[in-house]
């Protein structure tokens, strides 16, 4: 049976990003050697992190004076590395959920933390309201998209002070204004790869300015300086966003992204609003694009798991909720296809017929 693919995350990614990429795992470029056996500092290798940095550059439109680097240890590692290089005494932090607290934590090692905003209060279920950013903080830490929650700001704030984002559910599913950015950080494994690598967009003339000894593998600029090859890059991982890249770019860009998350979105929200079984979990302002949340209405709670065997069913996976909010969550990264985003709500169609 044919599977339509919901996960949060490692998540769906373009059949021929997959397939390309397992060509290259057996034989890279003719080598006769697979993408596994071969040396990062091979010359068949340096030209794909070459035109994986380039093609985000050119995606993102990224201006002059950033660098793109490919780092492991995922955005988690970023709630550390973050203010390991960039807080000098205080930072700000907004509290959008989940990831936004973890973030918030770990900044705590290097300095004073201020929490701007927070909607912690709702259960996360509204973007923060930040009603004013103080200026005395060395950046503000925002989180555009909430993968748990299913909230997204989906827009580039305007701050006082350098604004540093973790877009690791979001990154590539529309035009960003990066020069209104110090630092974006993504965990690839959401919207433009297999899991293995992460993605900074670091502006050049902010690094170096934390008054802290930092271990060299900590410090940006190691990574920077040597165009992410001062140890062992992922590298299948880089090859796998290399080609998802390159399938963005062919298939519009990140305008096309943005076009195609806006009619996914609207096709299940319309029907989780429609259908008398189901209701949204996010202020209709706040909702992701993304990540789709959704639970049984009051009246037909007991109707959960019978509906989570229906559509396991009918190929849905993926679709149950993260255990902080329940129900049930479609992630819709920009792989996913308007055939997977029909089928879900055909699902819901036909259940709510049988009830
Ligand atoms: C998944 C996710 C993370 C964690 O990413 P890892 O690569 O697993 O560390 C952090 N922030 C957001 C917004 C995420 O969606």
């Amino acid at each position: 049976m044919k599977k339509y693919n919901f996960n949060a995350g490692p998540s769906m990614l373009p059949r021929e990003v997959i397939e390309n990429t397992a060509k290259q795992i057996l034989d890279f470029n003719g080598s006769g050697l697979s993408l596994m056996e071969i040396s990062h500092r091979a010359k068949d290798f340096t030209p794909v992190v070459d035109e994986a940095v380039s093609l985000i550059k050119e995606l993102l439109d990224v201006p002059e004076g950033y660098s793109v680097i490919f780092l492991g240890g995922g955005a988690s590692l970023e709630f550390m590395q973050i203010p390991a290089n960039f807080l000098i005494k205080k930072a700000g932090y907004v509290n959008s959920g989940t990831w936004a607290k973890k973030a918030m934590k770990e900044a705590k090692h290097f300095g004073e933390v201020v929490e701007v905003a927070s909607s912690a209060d709702d259960n996360y279920t509204h973007l923060p309201e930040i009603k004013e950013i103080p200026t005395d903080i060395d950046y503000l830490h925002i989180c555009t998209n909430n993968t748990i929650f299913g909230t997204e700001l989906r827009k580039d704030l305007d701050a006082p002070v350098p604004l540093i984002a973790d877009m690791s559910s979001d990154i590539m599913s529309r035009p960003v204004d990066v020069s209104k950015y110090t630092a974006i950080y993504a965990g690839a494994q959401k919207n433009m790869a297999m899991a293995g690598v992460t993605v900074l967009i670091l502006k050049n003339d902010m690094l170096g300015k934390a008054p802290r000894e930092l271990p060299t593998m900590v410090d940006y600029r190691t990574h920077v300086e040597k165009n992410s090859m001062f140890n062992t890059p992922p590298v299948v991982p880089i090859y796998s966003l290399l080609e998802t890249m390159r399938w963005c770019k062919a298939q519009g860009g990140v305008k096309e992204m943005d076009r195609r998350a806006h009619e996914r979105a609207r096709i299940i929200y319309d029907e989780i609003d429609r259908n008398k079984l189901f209701r949204g979990t996010v202020e209709e302002s706040s909702r992701s694009l993304m990540n789709i949340c959704f639970v049984m209405s009051d009246d037909y709670k007991e109707l959960e798991k019978p509906f989570l065997d229906f559509a396991t069913e009918r190929g849905m996976v993926g679709i149950k909720g993260h255990r902080s909010v329940g129900g049930f969550r479609a992630s819709c990264y920009n792989a996913q296809t308007l055939e997977g985003v029909n089928a879900l709500v055909q699902c819901m169609k036909d259940f709510e017929a049988q009830h």
